[in-house]
């Protein structure tokens, strides 16, 4: 038998991975997908976007529950939360998405290979080889005529910490057996306010340190600020500018020693989330051996997603520059698969990346935020939008919140929108397409929004950047 030389071999099966392997065998090219772990989807769909998803739900249908009488319900008073039940649901969504992906594997001819994958050097006549080892520790070689590395990322920890049953990342806090009493968050980005949002809505005692001086710091100020005042209405303590100095785990719980203004301060907790960002797993997948130097364990790659290895691609968390999300390594993965492939094809925007954090009350963004565009020179102009003078927010209860626009007022581009409050990691799909079809605010204007929607606040928005908002 000839030796299988693939097309393309993946290593990785996160969102970036799976996603590149789909578009591939949709290409017909031959495919390999290599996973270490038993189970295709990497940390999106087993400890990262989807279970903490599902739990924001869970937590969502609890709070409306907590203010059934305003919606005419009685009778849920004796009403129990079921923790275990809770986390099996959970868990089926997982498993029932991780088959859903062999499925697909399947069904684009992908070949799947499990073991750990490395590089070995540099291309010989165009053809790249993979070392393949597995659980036994036994290596094999395979032979592709491409590599798109998509080995994803790790929690970073705090200077001298390991996790443990106190001491968490988002794998530990995803499998507790009980619901903490009190929680420490240290990191305000999206992980750390969606796990506060979640364990407050259960009863937790929350307290969120961040380093920078606002929650949610990538943000536009006034979503910070909008978060800020709801986390403290719903009482979630949180200290900005704070810098943690030691945690000690102790018999009790943990303490934890931190100081803002240079004022030392210590806090008690039953639990502690570390949730200051993710490192790039790419210490260990032979880039020494090729031309790739990475910075700070980052792949540097051409907007087509090549790196400085002739036939190696990276996508996903590891990609220097690009936000570290699920949306961004799949596209990430079809640019890189439509270049091999020769397809007509795109780069991505990075302005135009939507950035949700699916705290209470949700967050969706895109482009410039109003500090930025000002910083960039440009001529800037606002329109602002509430919930409380939308009716469908009326009706579903949730009330807080904006949809704020930032544009250049000279040609009506848009350069960002900004939306706090029901629904927004939704509602902001449309500003994107509005944004990546270069459509202006004027455009939007135009475009008849169905009503009772909380898409209307879009529009209403729009108007308000020419103080035409009919609405408030
Ligand atoms: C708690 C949490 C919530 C999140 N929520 C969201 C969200 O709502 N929306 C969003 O867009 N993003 C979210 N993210 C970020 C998102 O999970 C990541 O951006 C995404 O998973 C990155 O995809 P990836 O394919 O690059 O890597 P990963 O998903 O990390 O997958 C990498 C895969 O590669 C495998 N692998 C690594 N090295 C090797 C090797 N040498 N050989 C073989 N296999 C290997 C790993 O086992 C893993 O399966 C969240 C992250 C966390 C932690």
């Amino acid at each position: 038998m000839p030796e299988t030389i693939y097309d393309i071999a993946i290593i990785g099966s996160g969102p970036a991975g799976y996603t590149a392997a789909i578009r591939a065998g949709q290409y017909g090219l031959k495919t390999a997908l290599i996973e270490k772990d038993g189970f295709l989807g990497g940390t999106c769909l087993h400890v990262g976007c989807i279970p903490t998803k599902a739990l924001l739900f869970n937590a969502e249908i609890w709070d409306y529950l907590k203010d059934a009488k305003e919606f005419g319900i009685e009778g849920v008073d004796s009403r129990k939360l079921n923790w275990a039940a809770i986390q099996e649901r959970k868990s089926k969504i997982v498993s029932k998405h991780a088959k859903g992906l062999e499925f697909l594997m399947r069904k684009n001819k992908v070949e799947t290979l499990k073991g750990y994958g490395r590089l070995t050097g540099p291309a010989q006549n165009g053809v790249l080889t993979v070392e393949l080892t597995g659980s036994d520790s036994k290596s094999n070689q395979i032979k592709t005529k491409n590599v798109i590395l998509a080995t994803g990322s790790e929690a970073r920890m705090l200077p001298g910490l390991e996790p443990n049953d106190r001491i968490l990342t988002n794998i530990e806090i995803l499998g507790l057996k009980e619901i903490p009493k009190s929680l420490v968050i240290v990191g305000a980005g999206a992980v750390g306010v969606e796990f506060a949002s979640i364990f407050r809505s259960f009863d937790s005692e929350v307290t969120i340190l961040e380093m920078l001086p606002r929650l949610v710091p990538v943000e536009d100020e006034d979503v910070s600020k909008e978060l800020a005042r709801v986390f403290r209405r719903r009482g979630i303590t949180f200290h900005t500018g704070a810098k943690v100095e030691k945690i000690d785990n102790m018999k009790a719980g943990i303490v934890v020693t931190f100081s803002v203004d240079g004022k030392q301060q210590k806090l008690e907790a039953e639990k502690i989330l570390i949730a200051v960002g993710r490192k790039p797993r790419t210490d260990n997948i032979g880039l020494e051996k090729t031309h790739i130097k990475p910075d700070r364990g980052f792949i540097k790659t051409d907007s087509w997603m090549q790196t400085s290895e002739p036939g190696v691609y990276a996508i996903g968390d590891i990609v220097l520059g690009t936000p570290q999300l699920a949306h961004v390594g799949a596209m990430e993965g079809i640019v890189a698969v439509t270049k091999i492939a020769g397809k007509p094809g795109k780069p991505i925007n990075p302005e135009h990346i939507p950035n949700c954090t699916y705290c209470h009350p949700e967050i969706g963004s895109v482009g410039l935020t109003e500090a930025r565009a000002e910083e960039l020179g440009y001529n800037v102009k606002i329109g602002k939008f509430p919930f409380t003078a939308n009716s469908r927010a009326s009706i579903v209860g949730a009330h807080e919140g904006f949809i704020k626009i930032v544009s250049d007022a000279d040609y009506g581009e848009i350069l960002g929108v900004h939306i706090i409050g029901p629904q927004a990691t939704e509602l902001i799909a449309e500003a994107v397409t509005t944004m990546e079809a270069e459509a202006t605010v004027e455009n939007l204007m135009w475009t008849i929004h169905a009503h009772p929607t909380l898409a209307e606040a879009m529009l209403d928005a729009s108007n308000s950047v020419y103080g035409l908002a009919i609405n408030a």
